[in-house]
């Protein structure tokens, strides 16, 4: 390898390959493979028609030479550009290929990507336990409908069109299942956890206005408080909106719930909207986090520079990949607005952002959205089990990603219909 490096000899790509896995989300897997026989994985976020676009972008890869990771970036960039893609689910698919391409140089050069980032800050990664609502994990399609997949063995709480129906009949999340859940993550050792606010029994008088009800923020004060009283002072908590609400009645919802001392307040308004996220963040002494629906720097820039935010969540799955994010984090970190990166991937996905959270010096924490998937630990081989342990990851040390895909558990869970590496 070296020889090549010195020689300036050419590496090429010959196929990019997929495999679809269904998690508590659609885990799509993106193998780039090469004339020498090395391989390089990355994961992309979940989007409709996520590996017919990465059919499509194949035919620009091939016969390129995979270590020029900016210059394919920006090939992929332009060629789509007439499709519109100035943001947008184009980038689930060109997140996923720029991490291959990382996780193939670092094999190249035998190093692992944080080196190629630039090196190491810290050698743990801290992980906060997303605790959804507190009920059971449910797992869910590309458009939010809820499926049974063969590994779920409880009976879901809600009717597959239940998710974002709002239907006043579904069982109410209740306080006592808030804090067991949270009682069982701490006793796993995380020091960070993370509830949804819009649960079934939190909704206003009407779903799509935006609006709460003073019953419905008193529930919400409910589950929060039982979690915060259950699990002390010592736990960081954090709370997700999912852009629900309109400005007025979330600072009411932030107010009501400040005195839990919560680490941020996700989402609470349509991130796009950059003057509502200000208006939030400046009425309210929880920090405001989002991100994880914005694409690319630009999708980053207004709200870092004006404050809109006091911690930005990009997806590393979703943004357009590693360069992009560090690109994030070097301007957040000038604003000194920590990062803590959105997270719901299978462990490539994971691992390859934890490689990200080593290298940027204002890493905050890192999400894990799939504690209740039971093969998740099983999908990678090459690092030690369980991934997570004492609610953080211990940073793999071997090149590129650092760990290969379990091909025999991804085929055993891949997705109907979709193809496997074909
Ligand atoms: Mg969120």
């Amino acid at each position: 390898m070296e020889r090549r490096e010195r020689s300036g000899e050419c590496l090429k790509i010959t196929r990019l390959k997929t495999a679809v896995v269904e998690g508590n989300f659609d885990w799509t897997f993106v193998r780039i493979e090469t004339d020498e026989g090395i391989k390089g994985l990355g994961e992309c976020f979940f989007a409709p028609g996520l590996t017919a676009t990465l059919r499509s972008l194949e035919p620009l890869l091939l016969e390129e030479d995979p270590r020029d990771v900016h210059r394919l970036f920006r090939k992929l960039q332009l060629a789509t550009s007439g499709a519109g893609s100035v943001a947008g689910i184009i980038y689930n698919a060109i997140s996923g290929i720029e991490a291959a391409l990382w996780d193939l140089l670092g094999q190249l050069l035998d190093v692992p990507i944080y080196r190629l980032l630039g090196g190491k800050f810290r050698e743990q990664i801290r992980i906060y336990a997303d605790c959804h609502g507190g009920e059971a994990l449910e797992s869910l399609d590309e458009v939010l409908r809820s499926r049974q997949p063969s590994w779920i063995r409880h009976e879901t709480r809600r009717a597959p069109e239940d998710y974002f129906a709002d239907k006043k009949d579904a069982s109410p999340c209740s306080p006592e299942d808030c804090r067991k859940r949270a009682l069982v993550m701490k006793s796993q050792g995380y020091t960070a956890l993370k509830f949804d606010l819009d649960v079934p029994g939190t909704q206003g008088s009407d779903p799509y206005n935006r609006c709460l009800t003073n019953p419905a923020i008193d529930r919400m004060v409910a589950l929060i408080g039982a979690v915060r009283e259950s699990v002390g002072d010592d736990i960081d908590l954090a709370v997700d909106c999912h852009w629900r609400y309109s400005v007025s009645d979330v600072v009411k919802v932030a107010h009501a719930l400040e005195p839990f001392r919560l680490l941020w307040l996700e989402d609470p308004v349509p991130p796009e909207s950059v003057a509502a996220l200000r208006a939030v963040s400046s009425r309210v002494r929880i920090p405001i986090a989002t991100g994880e629906n914005l694409y690319l720097f630009e999708g980053f820039r207004e709200i870092l520079q004006t404050h809109a935010v006091s911690i930005a969540t990009p997806d590393l799955q979703k943004v357009g990949g590693l360069a992009v994010a560090s690109q994030i984090a070097q301007f957040a970190d000038a604003q000194t607005i920590p990062l803590a990166p959105h997270n719901i991937s299978s462990p490539v996905g994971t691992l390859t952002t934890a490689h990200f959270c080593a290298a940027i010096p204002n890493f905050l924490v890192l999400e894990f959205h799939a504690s209740d998937v039971p093969f998740w630990d099983d999908l990678v081989e090459g690092i030690p089990k369980p991934i997570i342990q004492n609610g953080s990851i211990q940073l793999p040390d071997k090149p590129g990603l650092g760990v290969k895909l379990n091909e025999e558990v991804a085929r055993k869970y891949a997705r109907n219909g979709e193809p496997f590496f074909e």
